[in-house]
């Protein structure tokens, strides 16, 4: 959640440091960063369909979830070395309770979620030490160099909450730590709060970018952006770069419709905890800000991509699994109300119509 992995980054850091597309082939820079060139990862076998169809080394794991092979681990130690992260990723044993336990998320998704799973993910990897973050998604490029799905990798050691600390954790890493006030997010009823669930948040999270990568809805697929002007999910929300632009001039950064009331928002960063630029009397004017906006959830309104994988997530997780979300700020004995769903809200009207529209086209479940 935390990473975004390098090709990913390569277009959407375009947004904020203008990298430019490093989709194989359209390569025009090739920046190298602690001796390793973004080629070697934009070009890596594990970026490839033919990477993931060759033999039977995945096939025979029915549900395709399992350690991260040599080549993809080769690839995230490479990836770490680029980023300036130190760990050293490893394989997670084959047989764990941590492998059951994303069994048991992906087994628990909708229908829907699952055939698009079925056939646009082709891989859960899970290792530890992976550094950065819990997990992360990259593109796996079909022959014809488009987006053809992604594949996700989970570490193991830091998945160890149950679904609604989780959640909690993360609203509340955008602002600065205090002792007399948490922020507590609520995902899942008391007796489906744990850590499957924390798990199936996550995984919805990282499906919704293989998702966005296979039908162009923001900029993350690279060779997809010709669709995002006409899948009409971009223009809702965001303003700049204008959907047909890929590369944002250096300096500048991405604009959202509803900037003018709070032209803070592009200092909001997740997992900031002590380095955040906001602390805890901004909360309420925070969120005041979110209510009159369409995002789902803050962390949608970081990015245009987070704000499709985030809309996915939390779609999926109210509408169609009519499950619970409501953010509370608690400070000295006291409990407000800061956020629940908004698709039933009118605020989120058109972004709920658009998501149902996307999540049956052809393109996802070819
Ligand atoms: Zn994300």
């Amino acid at each position: 959640m935390k990473r975004l992995l390098t090709i990913i980054t390569a277009g959407f850091l375009c947004q904020v440091s203008c990298i430019q597309n490093a989709w194989p082939g359209e390569t025009e820079d090739d920046p190298v960063r602690n001796g390793i060139r973004l080629s070697q990862l934009s070009s890596h076998p594990v970026r490839s369909i033919a990477y993931w169809r060759q033999g039977d080394q995945f096939k025979v794991q029915k549900t395709r979830i399992g350690p991260a092979p040599p080549e993809l681990i080769e690839f995230m130690r490479l990836d770490n070395t680029f980023q300036g992260y130190s760990e050293r990723p490893v394989p997670a044993p084959r047989d764990s309770e941590f492998l059951r336990d994303v069994e048991t998320a992906m087994a628990s998704l909708p229908r829907a979620v699952r055939r698009i799973a079925e056939r646009r993910l082709f891989y859960i990897a899970l290792v530890r030490d992976l550094g950065g973050g819990t997990g992360y998604m990259d593109v796996v490029a079909g022959s014809d160099g488009s987006a053809a799905g992604g594949f996700i990798i989970l570490d193991e050691g830091a998945l160890d909450r149950n679904a609604n600390a989780w959640a909690s954790w993360r609203e509340g890493s955008a602002f600065q730590p205090g002792a007399d006030w948490s922020i507590e997010v609520r995902i899942e009823a008391p007796a489906n709060d744990n850590r499957v669930n924390a798990i199936r948040y996550i995984l919805l999270h990282e499906i919704g970018h293989v998702v966005d990568a296979v039908i162009g809805a923001t900029q993350i697929g690279g060779g997809n952006t010709q669709n995002i002007a006409g899948n009409g999910f971009y223009d809702l929300s965001w303003t700049y770069p204008p959907p047909s632009q890929e590369i944002v001039v250096p300096g500048d950064t991405l604009r959202s419709r509803f900037d003018s009331a709070w032209p803070d928002r592009e200092l909001l960063a997740f997992y900031s905890f002590n380095e955040s630029r906001y602390d805890v009397a901004d909360i309420q004017p925070v969120y005041q800000w979110l209510r009159g906006t369409n995002f789902p959830t803050l962390y949608a309104a970081t990015s245009s991509a987070d704000d499709f994988a985030e809309s996915f997530v939390n779609y999926v997780h109210v509408v169609l699994d009519k499950r619970p979300f409501e953010i509370r700020l608690r400070q000295g004995g006291q409990s407000e109300f800061l956020l629940s769903s908004c698709w039933e809200s009118p605020r989120c009207a058109d972004k709920k119509a658009t998501m149902k529209r996307l999540l049956l086209r052809a393109e996802v479940l070819q």
